[in-house]
Order: structure tokens, then C-alpha cells, then sequence
């Protein structure tokens, strides 16, 4: 909630560079402590307020957190730029991982309180206290409060905008712009991530939602690239890897202990692999304030909980609506009263409409909301959604096959109906069955999307995954939409038809019934012919029917060196292996990084990497599901 605005004057009337400089740091104080000064009297005798389930309860209202970008850190706490704003590392041992004391604010305490005395000793007293001299931090007499363990993570300015988007042009250093562009242009596309047609480097300003969607992919960028000068590239993509890692953890919606400590461990693998950095000639020096304040990310997130509490993009949010909306929708003459008088009854407005919201879900039913279990970290539950009429309703198997792609969806179709109309029976039994199936219709109903809601928390409506099966098509204006066929994970036991044993037979594998496939064509058996292929009134098909084509089994293992899944094509006597399952086994959209290998084909691009690629590496940072199961 606004509880006020502090004026930004650069106070230009002072002529004085340094002391311009401390004018400003106190006339912000002075106003933080005007705002903030009533809560101290409270925080230690407590008010009476009222909570949103309507009960009232003695508080005491502390200062916990300060939540800002590293000039605003540095402004709250006194510190000087290029020094820590929590501890008291020395300004050329920013790179080291290694951890050093808090500052004490007992101790600056001490300092500030000279103030009133002679001005030459409280700076000089401040110079060795290594703080600027400020007349009364507005903290001074807050109750409770420790101004520097108040300062948290910033996953936007430290991470996003800070080490991920270092880490990026130290890559592009190392490996050149032309082969991390030419990757770009040739990866698959997917839901979960944004394509970089035109590459990363030729983007002249990269947001912190585009430093999320590149962190994503950049694993994949360099992978199995040769480094210059034949050094050993494995330190490069594990120093890479545990940033990505660290990155992925620190922005996680709900912790345990145990990825608390494994964030952490990537920290500490980055540190031990960031010298190939100097090897290679990128840096000369890691005193990166922004790497730094990783090492506090732990104890913060122990102490004030997940990252997302306290992150700058929120605040940055509403700086746009309470601050530059506010201001556009008043005359600009005697601006602050039209603002706050604007402010307050957008919020009354917004008040009443969420009770609105609350009373029309909920009916008659007053009952406060149930909360959300916090537990540990977990993917959301996904539900398939299907449109309600296909996209066509008749395609052809020959157009199956040419359009599609799905070669031998005649032979997969007469063996799914086998499997169904003969439970139990042997592999060598299912093939006669299969090979004397008569398919009474020549072409199928498709649909060319799968999407998938969340179950749970989420509104239903929220479209949180899609499958796009499409064969190229031409839009409005004749222009050629390119064909996709994506990829997903399709679990066994997922689904609760009794097809599902067929299923497990199918996914022979020793990775808990999981598999990569490629979609070709998602379809239903004809309504009025399901009679005519199931005789038997108890055998039933799944509603939609998915022809997928395999990918090999998921190894036990990750590669060593980057951790990530590798699978293939799977092939049987020359041909894709593919198969018909119920699309509820599908479990979500899979991304797939091709393996490029030291030269990349010239001729790959997103749209024909999937067919000409044999082999691939399960990109494991496009989602919770993905990082948990294959990260
Ligand atoms: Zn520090």
C-alpha cells in the first residue's frame, strides 16, 4: 500500500558536489523517517488491528524488510557503492566465496549518535566506520529492527539483469555472436519458451522477462560448442549450469531445507569453476557487487521465506500505476493532493470489486477461503482440454501420412485396437490380432491442439501448456505457416483408463514409465463406427487418441559433465517407432535442445530441427515439471 512519496530533487542549488551528495542521502532519511517514524511507538506497544478473516489482533508492526535495487540498498543502509549493503566484505573481495561478518548495528549505532558532537570527528569516526555520514538514519529508533538484515534479494537486479545477463556476454565473448544466433534461429519451438529469431546479441535492450526466457535456452546455446584455443570446455558449461541452477532455485515458489542447501552447492560449484572465465580472457576480475550478494540469498530466504516475496519487479509494477498513472490523470498543478485523492478511490474501488469477486464465486458460502498448503517444492497438476469440435473432421490416412507425417498410423491404429479388444494377450497373439484387424473407416477427426489447465490453485481457465500437432498450413493472406509436431513426456500410469497396462508394456524403460515422444497426429475413432470396432459392450476407447513416434528410453543418468537427459530417435527396422496412446498419458510439453554437435548444419532451422536432428538433450529449465524430474 502507498503510504507516501519521497520527492527525487538533485538539490542543484548546492554547489558542492560531496556535499550535494549528503544533502540528498539526509533529506531522504528525514523523509523515510517522517513516514515510517509512527510504527516505532507501535512496534513495541502493539495496536489493535483487524485481519482479512475479520478478527482483531494485537500487532506489532516492524520493519522486516527494505526492498530496493542496489543505490536504493546502499542509500538505506549508509553503505558506500561497491561495498556490501549486509556485511562487511572488503570491496576487492566481492568474488570470493566466502563469508563475512554482518554489519553490527549496535556498532554504526554508536557511530551515528556522534553526530551532534564536532563535525570533523563524526566524519572522521564514519571513515573508519566505513558508512557515510548521516545525520539520524531514519532506522535509528525503529524497534526490532535490523536494517541489515532487512536487505533481500533482488532476484530482477542481481540475478536477471545482473549475473544471468553477465553471464551472457561472457558466453557471446567466448563462443562468438554468429554461432549463439545461428543456435537460436535453430531450436524448437515450445509453449514454455520464447524464440530468439534474430538471436540474443543483436538486441539492443534486453528486459528482465527476456533474461528469464533466455536463461532458459542458454544451456543449450552452448553445449558441445568447441572453446577457443582447444581448452577443455567443461568448465565453462558447468560454471554455466550452476549459475542457471542457482538462477532456477533462487526463484522457486516454496522451499525446504534441502533446496535451500542445493541452491547454495551450485553457488559453490560456480565459484569453483568460474577461473576458466580468466583462462580464456573474458575477466580479469570477478568484484562483482551483484555476485556478491548471491552468498546472502540463503540466510535471507531462510529468515523472510521465497524470493518472490520480496522481488523489485513488484515494486517497479507499482511504481508504473501508483506513481506515473497517478500523475497522468491530474492536471499536473498541485499534483500530490489529485494523485493521492485519485489513488484512494481506485483502491476503494478495487476493494469493493475483489468483495464482489469473493461473493459471486462463493455464493452464500461466507466462510474466509481455505489456505493453500505450503509444501515443498511441486509442478502443478495438469489437465487436458480439449476444444470441443476438431479442427478438421475428416482427414484421410493417406493425408495422415503425407501431411502429417504419420507413416504407419494404419498398422499403429489396427494394433491399438488389438491391444484393446485383447487384454492379456501375448506380444506374438496382439500381432496376428493386429495383422487381421479390418479398419471399417478411411479417415479420422483431428485436432491440431492439446492444451492443458492447471488443477489446483489456478483458475481453471488459465492456459498453463499446449501441444501444437499441425501439419503447414496457409494463413488469410496465403502466407505459409510452417508445420509443428511437438514433443511431450507421456507417462504410463498417468490416466485412469484401463488401456494404461498396454501402456506400461509400451514404455519399457527404467525411468518410473516416462518417455519422450513426438505428437503426428492427435484424432478420435469415428462415433459411429466404435461399435463396428469394439464389439464387446465393456471395451471402450479413450475419447482422444494421440499417433505419437518415440524417442528412446530416458537414460538412469544424466551427462556428467551438464546434466542433462540425452535421448534419440528410436528406430526399428529402419522406420520411426511409433505407436497410439490416450492422449490423457500425455503429460505435459517437453523442450527439446538439439545436439548440434561441434559444427552445426548449416540447413537447420526451428522449423525442420525436429526431423533433421537425430538426437537431443531434455531441456531441463522451462518449467517446475521439467527441473524437478529431469533437472
Ligand atoms: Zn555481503
Amino acid at each position: 500500500m502507498l503510504i507516501g512519496y519521497i520527492p527525487i530533487s538533485k538539490l542543484t542549488g548546492i554547489s558542492s558536489e560531496a556535499a550535494r551528495t549528503r544533502a540528498v542521502a539526509n533529506l531522504f532519511h528525514t523523509c523515510m523517517r517522517t513516514a515510517l517514524g509512527p510504527i516505532g511507538p507501535s512496534g513495541e506497544t502493539g495496536v489493535d488491528m483487524m485481519s482479512g478473516d475479520g478478527v482483531w489482533r494485537r500487532c506489532h508492526p516492524i520493519l522486516a524488510i527494505f526492498v530496493g535495487d542496489y543505490p536504493e540498498q546502499a542509500l538505506v543502509t549508509c553503505t558506500y557503492g561497491g561495498r556490501c549493503s549486509k556485511c562487511e566484505v572488503g570491496p576487492d573481495e566481492l568474488g570470493e566465496y566466502q563469508s563475512f561478518p554482518l554489519w553490527m548495528q549496535s556498532k554504526v549505532l554508536d557511530t551515528y549518535r556522534l553526530a551532534d558532537g564536532d563535525v570533523h570527528m563524526f566524519h572522521q569516526a564514519c571513515r573508519e566506520a566505513g558508512m557515510k555520514p548521516i545525520y539520524r538514519p531514519f532506522w535509528e529508533k525503529l524497534p526490532l529492527t535490523d536494517i541489515f538484515r532487512s536487505i533481500t534479494p533482488d532476484i530482477l537486479h542481481q540475478l536477471l539483469q545482473g549475473m544471468v545477463k553477465h553471464l551472457v556476454s561472457w558466453l557471446i565473448h567466448i563462443f562468438g555472436a554468429a554461432a549463439i544466433n545461428a543456435r537460436c534461429r535453430a531450436l524448437p519451438p515450445n509453449h514454455k519458451i520464447l524464440l530468439f529469431m534474430k538471436g540474443i546479441t543483436t538486441l539492443s535492450y534486453i528486459s528482465g522477462h527476456e533474461h528469464k526466457k533466455i536463461s532458459i535456452i542458454l544451456l543449450g546455446l552452448i553445449v558441445d560448442q568447441p572453446v577457443p584455443g582447444g581448452l577443455d570446455s567443461s568448465r565453462v558449461v558447468r560454471a554455466t549450469r550452476a549459475l542457471l541452477d542457482f538462477a532456477f532455485l533462487a526463484q522457486y515458489k516454496s522451499h525446504t531445507s534441502e533446496s535451500i542447501s542445493k541452491m547454495q552447492d551450485h553457488l559453490i560449484e560456480f565459484h569453483e569453476n568460474k577461473a576458466i572465465f580468466f583462462d580464456l580472457g573474458v575477466r580479469t576480475q570477478f568484484n562483482l557487487p551483484k555476485l556478491h550478494s548471491l552468498s546472502h540469498y540463503k540466510s535471507s530466504i531462510s529468515l523472510f521465506g521465497t524470493a518472490d516475496n520480496y522481488n523489485t519487479e513488484q515494486s517497479e509494477r507499482l511504481h508504473i500505476d501508483l506513481t506515473k498513472d497517478a500523475y497522468r490523470a491530474t492536471n499536473h498543478k498541485e499534483e500530490y493532493s489529485q494523485m493521492t485523492t485519485w489513488l484512494e478511490r481506485r483502491e476503494k474501488v478495487q476493494y469493493f470489486s475483489a468483495f464482489v469477486d469473493w461473493r459471486q464465486q462463493r455464493g452464500h458460502d461466507l466462510r474466509p477461503p481455505t489456505r493453500i498448503a505450503i509444501g515443498p517444492p511441486r509442478a502443478y497438476t495438469l489437465t487436458v482440454k480439449m476444444t470441443q469440435k476438431p479442427s478438421k473432421k475428416k482427414v484421410t490416412f493417406d493425408s495422415l501420412a503425407n501431411d502429417f507425417g504419420a507413416l504407419a498410423f494404419q498398422d499403429a491404429l489396427a494394433e491399438f485396437i488389438a491391444q484393446l479388444n485383447y487384454p492379456g494377450a501375448s506380444r506374438g497373439a496382439l500381432r496376428n490380432h493386429a495383422h487381421n484387424t479390418h479398419i471399417p473407416f478411411s479417415g479420422v477427426p483431428v485436432y491440431h491442439k492439446i492444451k492443458f489447465t492447471a488443477r489446483g490453485d489456478l483458475k481453471d481457465t488459465e492456459i498453463m501448456d499446449s501441444v501444437q500437432v499441425r501439419p503447414e498450413q496457409k494463413d488469410s493472406r496465403g502466407r505459409i505457416i510452417p508445420a509443428r509436431f511437438d514433443t511431450v513426456v507421456v507417462q504410463g500410469d498417468k490416466g485412469n483408463s484401463h488401456f494404461v497396462k498396454q501402456l506400461n508394456v509400451l514404455l519399457t524403460d527404467n525411468y518410473s514409465g516416462r518417455r519422450i515422444a513426438q505428437v503426428r497426429v492427435v484424432f478420435q475413432i469415428p462415433n459411429n463406427k466404435i461399435d463396428q470396432v469394439f464389439p464387446s459392450p465393456d471395451t471402450r476407447p479413450p475419447l482422444y487418441l494421440a499417433y505419437v513416434e518415440w524417442f528412446t528410453p530416458i537414460p538412469a543418468r544424466p551427462d556428467p559433465k551438464h546434466r542433462m537427459y540425452k535421448v534419440s530417435r528410436s528406430i526399428q527396422n529402419g522406420q520411426r517407432n511409433a505407436a497410439i496412446i490416450p492422449v490423457e498419458s500425455i503429460v505435459c510439453s517437453v523442450h527439446l535442445l538439439p545436439r548440434f554437435g561441434p559444427a552445426r548444419p548449416q540447413e537447420w532451422n526451428t522449423f525442420t530441427v525436429l526431423e533433421e536432428c537425430h538426437s537431443f538433450y531434455i531441456n531441463p529449465f522451462t518449467d517446475m515439471y521439467s527441473y524437478l524430474t529431469f533437472g
